[in-house]
């Protein structure tokens, strides 16, 4: 049976000191409550191995915020699934908008990311999800199929039962404005019908399908309510403790 999961995605925020009293606050909050779901804190790469010595004592799990395409080499600045591997990484976030957007990073690229992962044996959580003025043109399918189809059609089966999917709306992203229950689980019944035809029904019910965009407190339980949104993939909610905890605890 596909896995329920709240990650929270820290982008790049927070000091090393604020960061590690979060993440030994959520974990503490955490480790007494009886949780439906897998909980991953997504903190910057510089706080890995920090937020790993916590992650380990707790039921928490850790995942990278990007990965390069490349494997070991001259590409400074980089880091490659090899050294997240070895980190024992479990989950990294790969095509998240603000990547698509600030760092250009095209489908092609993200499929090679995607490909390093999995070598690794690192899950990616594969970020999909339109821009306002594609939604507002009835096109937010289509642009949902391609971003699936090039980043991850490649896979076979037994690949593909390693990948966690996030649709992100893009006009959902850091706005306020939150996908309705009915926007999410059109959207996820979607993409789920979409990997049912590629790798069967068998494949589509075991795979995580997030919803990612202005997730809080009060909204997560009626969008985690929806039969096809498996969870959240959290972005300004999951930098405060109580909220991200109160998410983790919607199912
Ligand atoms: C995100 O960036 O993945 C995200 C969902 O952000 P927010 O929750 O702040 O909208």
């Amino acid at each position: 049976m596909r896995k329920n999961i709240v990650a929270g995605n820290w982008k790049m925020n927070k000091t090393f000191q604020d960061a590690e009293e979060l993440i030994s606050t959520i974990a503490g909050e955490l480790d007494e409550k009886d949780l439906s779901c897998k909980v991953i804190v997504c903190p910057p790469s510089v706080y890995l191995e920090m937020s790993s010595d916590y992650a380990d004592e707790s039921i928490l799990s850790i995942a990278a915020q990007n990965v390069s395409s490349h494997n070991n080499g001259a590409y400074t600045g980089e880091i490659s699934a090899s050294m997240l591997g070895s980190m024992e990484i479990a989950y990294c976030i790969v095509g998240h908008s603000e990547r698509r957007k600030f760092f250009n990073e095209t489908d092609a690229e993200l499929s090679e990311k995607v490909d390093q992962l999995l070598d690794y044996n690192i899950m990616p959580i594969f970020c999909v999800g339109e821009q306002l003025e594609e939604r507002e043109k009835g096109i937010q399918f289509d642009i949902v199929r391609t971003q699936i189809e090039k980043g991850l059609f490649h896979l076979n089966n037994d690949e593909f039962l390693n990948i966690v999917v996030a649709y992100e709306p893009v006009w959902a992203i850091g706005t306020g404005v939150v996908a309705s229950p009915e926007q999410a689980q059109e959207m996820h019944s979607f993409i789920r019908g979409l990997i049912a035809e590629k790798y069967g029904s068998e494949t589509a019910e075991e795979t995580t399908i997030l919803y990612g965009g202005s997730c809080n407190p009060s909204n997560a339980a009626t969008l985690f309510a929806n039969k096809d949104v498996d969870g959240g993939l959290i972005g300004g909610a999951s930098l405060k403790a109580d909220d991200f905890v109160k998410i983790a605890m919607s199912f």
